[in-house]
């Protein structure tokens, strides 16, 4: 075996950063913890979650949701690994509580269309249960731009259409990050990124406050830093697969 040239592994004669106590490569700066990334998902199949993820459908159960009284979530888990929204059940929710998070999701709308604008393929995703980004058949179907897919509901449309058509996998990469209140005031307003399928759409977005319809949203109602996840019931079949979430503490590394 050829032997392996041994090289620097860090400095501590170099300036220090202006925004850190650490020196520019600094050799006592902690290493970033190792994390298994995730697959990609094809149409026909989910990818796999990355090693630090919290999983929170992966086409085993629905556990990880409850209903609007906080019994079993209703909606339909498919043998195909997907779940689909039970018409009139009501949102589901996570059992669990999150904050500043990176979000996964996956969907799909239906093929069959019964409906235009807002009524075709019309779902949700709630950051907080507060904070919508928009799931929508956004498929050649004109509606409002602040409505369409991965549109910040009522907020900020997203930068370009993304769309596949009805019965195809797109895919959301979402970061949230909370607002943060002090004394019952708005110190820092919530902040979305999104990706959809691959495209950047939102861009740190700041959002206004909770989500709303046809009104201005604002932050009236101060509120803690985790709330669930919620899933829309807007009436329509529409699909999810291949959830997970992770939590992020701080978005700089020490
Ligand atoms: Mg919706």
């Amino acid at each position: 075996m050829a032997e392996i040239r041994q090289l620097p592994k860090g400095y501590s004669d170099t300036p220090v950063l202006p925004d850190s106590q650490w020196r520019v490569h600094d050799i006592d700066r902690p290493a970033p913890p190792l994390v298994t990334p995730p697959t990609f998902s094809s149409q026909e199949r989910s990818g796999l979650p990355p090693s630090d993820a919290i999983v929170l459908f992966d086409g085993s159960s629905l556990n990880a949701w409850a209903g609007r009284d906080g019994g079993p979530a209703a909606w339909n888990l498919l043998a195909d690994g997907a779940m689909e929204v039970a018409p009139r059940t009501g949102n589901i929710q996570t059992r669990e509580t999150f904050g500043n998070c990176q979000l996964h999701v996956e969907w799909s709308a239906p093929t069959e269309i019964t409906a235009d604008s807002q009524g075709r393929g019309n779902s949700g995703v709630f950051l907080l249960g507060l904070y919508e980004v928009q799931v929508l058949d956004g498929y050649d179907n004109p509606t409002y731009a602040d409505g369409l897919p991965a549109a910040i509901y009522g907020q900020h449309p997203p930068l370009v259409n993304a769309c596949v058509p009805p019965g195809h996998w797109h895919v959301y990469d979402i970061v949230f990050e909370s607002p943060v209140f002090a004394a019952g005031e708005l110190v820092s307003p919530a902040y979305m990124t999104v990706f959809h399928n691959g495209l950047i759409v939102q861009h740190r977005q700041a959002i206004q406050g909770p989500t709303q319809h046809r009104r201005l949203a604002s932050y009236e109602d101060p509120h803690g830093p985790k709330g669930p996840l919620v899933l829309q019931d807007h009436g329509d079949r529409v699909r999810f697969r291949n959830i997970w979430i992770r939590p992020i503490e701080r978005f700089s590394a020490t």
